[in-house]
């Protein structure tokens, strides 16, 4: 997977777990599997984020705010090559 995909995916399954809170916050009677489910989705993006999102050179961690850029700020290399 590249940093690229990382950034889609993680994005996405942050999503995914704001939309359980805000239905959590709706619903009267939350139940436990919606509770798991909210947290699983944001451990997963978390970790999706932290173990993929990375410069594919030197595997320095890419920055989480903004747009990584057309070069890793560590090596210099260019993250598309
Ligand atoms: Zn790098």
């Amino acid at each position: 997977m590249n940093y690229r995909m990382a950034r889609i995916i993680s994005l996405v399954l942050a999503l995914a777990a704001m939309g359980c809170i805000w239905f959590l916050t709706m619903s009267e009677d939350p139940n436990i599997l919606l509770v798991a489910t909210t947290g699983a989705l944001f451990i997963s993006a978390l970790a999706v984020h932290l173990i993929f999102y990375r410069c594919p050179h030197c595997r320095k961690r890419l920055p989480s705010r903004g747009h990584p850029g057309e070069s890793c700020r560590k090596c210099g290399k260019k993250l598309d090559s």
